[in-house]
């Protein structure tokens, strides 16, 4: 039997409108080689300046993870040659990251959960593109010099389901904070793993392979998975030693497969040294206390839902999952409508009706579905109309909920006179069956609940009118 070993290195690309050390845009998808300077060139005696912004957003993470902030912390660099990196280094932190250790608490869906500890964050800018043509390679250096965070996990990971949990997890506090847009398809949040296996009761670490430059949730899980099995299999078969090497491999998703990339380098391989053109990173008391600053977070936010709204924590786990769909709930509330009604109107209903479209996309407002819910609390209107009401304010959001009722005539009789009037004729008209109820067949009942609903074409309130005709029946 074999325990997984997994430790997590995570990209994220800071969303700050210049690079880390010029004042380039960051924006992404322009001409190749449009946002550059002689800096991000690399260009002979350019200097670089720190973006403020950058520390301010990589503060702001640290703050979230619970992480110590390193008061002073240096710029290394880190040397290696690559056609798609223009001063042949990179500048990272190596020994004193700006972020120290933290940690971060990941939920399981029987209720239980785990904390991850987290290594630590550093600032370092990230290398440009190289864009293969045919026999021809070009390199775009747009994106050479944007700022990344790279937070490193503790090796506490022990299955491909906690490492993804724990991705999710970031993923949304990165978003909630609103420090980079984690687009994962534009490579703004992407992932290393580390991936190691060991006898179970064993204390010691074996050969770990790292996975390198994932973008996917659904890839990195079975990455992780083909790769486990491979060294599982190594082991098996007594070619552990042989076949399982600390390397870079890279996951094929076609053929679902990892494959060796490179030998793993180690740190002495990129002859660290502190970078001679800038200044240690010093985080004044000052900085700290405005940087530190940070909004609610997903934990944060669910527990508040829980006191205040009343939904069980499954479903404000479902609400928190994306900041969006949390504010979105949140705005809802505010029409004091009840919390699981909102949840199931927010999750089922809309969500369901706007499949692929993402709910800040939605055509109609938190305060639009929360007055939908709201008449039906009311007893305005019944459940299914809302669902009518729902589909035409989809169609045309500019509508407004109580015109649209009006409109489709789906207000609820309530009223008293109305619903007897139509209740006698039904009594009148059904002599017969009114006599088989008196005489004890209670089944009876429903029929002329039936009659009812129908004659008030769906618009009678049904409590209303049980209650009414067990009034007349009686
Ligand atoms: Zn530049």
């Amino acid at each position: 039997m074999f325990e997984v070993i997994l430790g997590l290195e995570v990209h994220v690309q800071l969303n700050t409108n210049s690079k880390l050390f010029c004042s380039c845009a960051t924006s992404f998808g322009e001409e190749p080689n449009t946002n550059v300077c002689p800096t991000c060139l690399g260009l002979p005696g350019a200097l670089p300046v720190l973006n403020k912004e950058a520390v301010h957003k990589a503060i702001m993470l640290g703050t979230a993870l619970k992480s110590q902030i390193n008061k002073k912390s240096i710029f290394n660099r880190k040397n290696y040659f690559y056609p798609d990196l223009p001063n042949g280094y990179q500048i990272s932190q190596f020994e004193v990251p700006v972020v120290g250790l933290g940690e971060l608490t990941i939920d399981f869906e029987d209720g239980s959960s785990k904390t991850i500890g987290v290594t630590r964050a550093h600032l370092e800018n990230d290398a440009g593109k190289n864009i293969h043509a045919g026999d021809v390679s070009h390199v775009d250096l747009n994106r050479a010099g944007t700022p990344l965070l790279e937070i490193v996990s503790e090796p506490d990971m022990r299955s491909s389901e906690e490492a993804i949990l724990y991705l999710k997890k970031l993923h949304s506090i990165v978003r909630y904070l609103g420090i980079s847009d984690a687009n994962m398809q534009e490579g703004s949040f992407r992932c290393d793993v580390n991936v190691s296996i060991r006898p179970k009761g064993d204390e010691k670490l074996y050969t770990r392979c790292e996975i390198k430059n994932m973008n996917s949730f659904k890839f990195i899980e079975k990455a992780i998975k083909y790769e486990v099995n491979r060294q599982i299999e190594a082991w098996e078969d007594g070619v552990y030693e042989d076949e399982v090497f600390q390397e870079t491999r890279l996951y094929d998703p076609d053929k679902d497969e990892t494959r060796s990339m490179r030998g793993k380098e180690d740190a002495a391989d990129y002859r660290y040294f502190p970078d001679p053109d800038l200044l240690p990173l010093v985080i004044t008391d000052e900085m700290m206390e405005k940087y530190s600053q940070i909004p609610e977070l997903p934990d944060e936010k669910k527990e508040r839902f829980v006191n205040d709204y009343k939904i069980k924590e499954y479903d404000a786990s479902v609400v928190t999952a994306s900041v969006e769909m949390a504010n979105f709930f949140d705005e809802m509330m505010k029409e004091e409508i009840t919390g699981k009604n909102a949840v199931t109107w927010l999750t089922v209903e809309l969500q369901g009706r706007l499949k692929e479209t993402s709910i800040e996309n939605s055509p109609i407002t938190a305060k639009k579905l929360a007055e939908v819910v709201k008449n039906i609390e009311n007893s305005t209107i019944s459940g299914k109309a809302a669902k009518e009401v729902l589909d035409f304010l989809i169609e045309n959001p500019e509508e407004e909920v109580e015109a649209v009722i009006e409109k489709l005539g789906l207000k609820q009789v309530s009223d008293d006179g109305a619903l007897l009037s139509m209740i006698d004729e039904i009594l009148a008209a059904n002599e017969d069956k009114v006599a088989e109820y008196k005489s004890g067949k209670e089944k009876m009942f429903a029929f002329f609940v039936g009659q009812t609903m129908k004659a008030s074409k769906g618009t009678a309130n049904p409590q209303k009118v049980s209650q009414l005709l067990k009034e007349r029946l009686s």
